[in-house]
């Protein structure tokens, strides 16, 4: 007998609130190995992570979860706009999980496992030759995946839909033709401005017990909840969670870089705000969180559009100067102010400043796409990196270290995900002038250290409602527009004109 579609809904919620579960697991195992797995763990620590992902694999393509899924799907409009979203978002997972063939499946897990140590040598011995035979595998098995997904146009959109719902090349070359040229614009006005950007002070030594605190302060101020979270260190600074109410930050601290933690404790706790902001009925289901998209506007949002801002060092600045007052006695708000955004071109995207940095991002999505259509071979990958670096940031890499083989992504399998780095970038400008229309005053409060303002303001906007509409549907409900560059370009030459003295054309 057909179930009612409240059933097939509740039997939904059970099955993938036990593949939560165990996906929950396998993060805070994840967690764990970064922070706390003493070394000699690891071979035990790879059979409890291969055995959770069988078990999930084995409940994701369970009979019970796909003919739940289909009663509900055969009730569609019955069924609120929750969980008309939440069988979307199911939907999408399952068909992820179920539509590569098993031998796919392992085939990646094989080549990736592989290619991440042939990039670790090739990167070390700046030799893209050593790299490129496996990279063509892996451009060869995306676009079987591709295949297996299916797409309407390019395979490459069936790539980008995995990483952001719904986001086509179609859309990534509107947003990215216009946003191109006019940061190429930006960076060259700044490369010919003559203000002074040598910071001395920057080259002092600074306690990493008080960057800590410091960092500490600025996200209990930011409304991050340490009761259902925490800060620890880590190499690589990231957000994991397990749950709305268990939500963990990693930083790193370096005594020369009075900045880096601090802002990546912002950027991480931006990614925590919108797990803690999550709907609590929403637990163990898909609709938490956001896409790679809306997360990255956040995190951007808090470490750039508030951490970089003249409002943000009007209040922090005698506060971080008590701190060191070594180091920063002579140093005046303004001149703060302008070395947490000197801009410059460089080789390195994840040492890149808000300016130059998209122009990183879409250097690599031109590249991938052009991949994928077969336009680019992988053995013409460095001229062709080597070139546009030249075109786009009057800068050319000595090598494929300091160039093509620099991020870890291609050997991951990862092709598709950089562009929603720029989206988050685009978005988080966007979002930011809504909250300064509807708020009033936001730049006032944020300059008397209050932070919680914005926080609740994302809270009721964006972080609440979750995943129930898609990214570029969030957007326009949130801003009224569809996703554009030109909030963004307007954030950049406000800010950037009266700190290098610049005339917008
Ligand atoms: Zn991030």
């Amino acid at each position: 007998m057909p179930s009612t579609a409240t059933d097939a809904i509740t039997t939904l919620k059970t099955l993938w609130g036990q593949i939560s579960d165990l996906s929950s697991a396998t993060s805070l195992l994840h967690w764990d190995m970064e922070i706390m797995m003493p070394v000699k763990g690891a071979n035990a620590r790879a059979s409890q992570l291969s055995t959770l992902s069988e078990l999930i694999h084995q409940k994701m393509t369970h009979p019970d979860l796909q003919a739940a899924l289909s009663d509900a799907q055969n009730q569609l409009d019955s069924l609120s706009r929750e969980d008309k979203a939440l069988v979307r978002e199911l939907t999408r997972s399952v068909e992820q999980a179920t539509k590569l063939p098993s031998k796919l499946v392992a085939k990646e897990a094989e080549l990736t496992t592989k290619a991440h140590h042939i990039w670790v040598d090739a990167r070390k011995n700046k030799d893209f030759k050593a790299f490129a035979p496996i990279l063509s595998e892996i451009v060869a098995l995306n676009k079987e995946k591709a295949e297996c997904f299916g797409y309407s146009g390019t395979p490459y959109n069936a790539l980008l839909d995995l990483f952001e719902p719904g986001l086509t090349v179609t859309e990534l070359d509107g947003l990215f033709g216009q946003l191109k040229p006019a940061l190429i614009e930006l960076v060259s006005a700044i490369e010919n401005s003559t203000a002074d950007t040598s910071f001395p002070f920057l080259n002092n030594t600074f306690d990493a017990d008080k960057q800590w605190a410091f960092s500490e302060r600025v996200l209990r101020d930011m409304g991050y909840d340490f009761e259902a979270g925490r800060l620890d260190k880590a190499p690589h600074p990231f957000c994991t969670n397990f749950g709305i109410h268990d939500v963990r930050l990693t930083t790193r601290v370096y005594e020369n870089d009075v900045f880096s933690a601090l802002f990546s404790s912002m950027h991480e706790g931006g990614h925590g705000l919108v797990e803690q902001g999550a709907n609590p009925a929403f637990e163990r289901t898909p609709l938490t969180g956001a896409s790679m998209g809306i997360h990255e506007s956040q995190s951007r949002m808090w470490e750039n559009l508030v951490g970089r801002s003249k409002a943000f060092w009007t209040f922090y600045h005698p506060h971080l100067q008590a701190m060191f007052p070594e180091q920063l006695k002579h140093v005046s708000l303004d001149q703060l102010y302008a070395a947490v955004n000197r801009s410059q071109p460089s080789y390195i995207r994840v040492e890149s400043d808000e300016v130059t940095y998209n122009l990183h991002i879409i250097l690599r999505y031109e590249l991938e796409k052009a991949l994928m259509t077969g336009e680019l071979a992988v053995a013409d990958l460095p001229d062709a990196w080597n070139r546009k670096m030249h075109d786009f940031l009057g800068i050319t890499p000595h090598d494929d270290a300091q160039g093509v083989l620099q991020d870890v992504h291609w050997s991951g399998g990862m092709i598709g995900y950089f562009p929603t780095y720029t989206l988050g970038n685009l978005y988080s400008a966007q979002f930011f002038n809504t909250a300064k229309k509807e708020l009033g005053n936001l730049d006032e409060q944020i300059s008397q250290g209050k932070l919680t303002g914005l926080k609740q303001w994302l809270n009721k906007a964006i972080h609440l409602d979750g995943q129930v509409d898609l990214p570029r549907d969030i957007v326009k409900r949130v801003t009224g527009e569809a996703p554009n560059s030109a909030y963004f370009l307007d954030y950049l030459w406000d800010k950037y004109s009266p700190i290098y003295g610049l005339t917008r054309p």
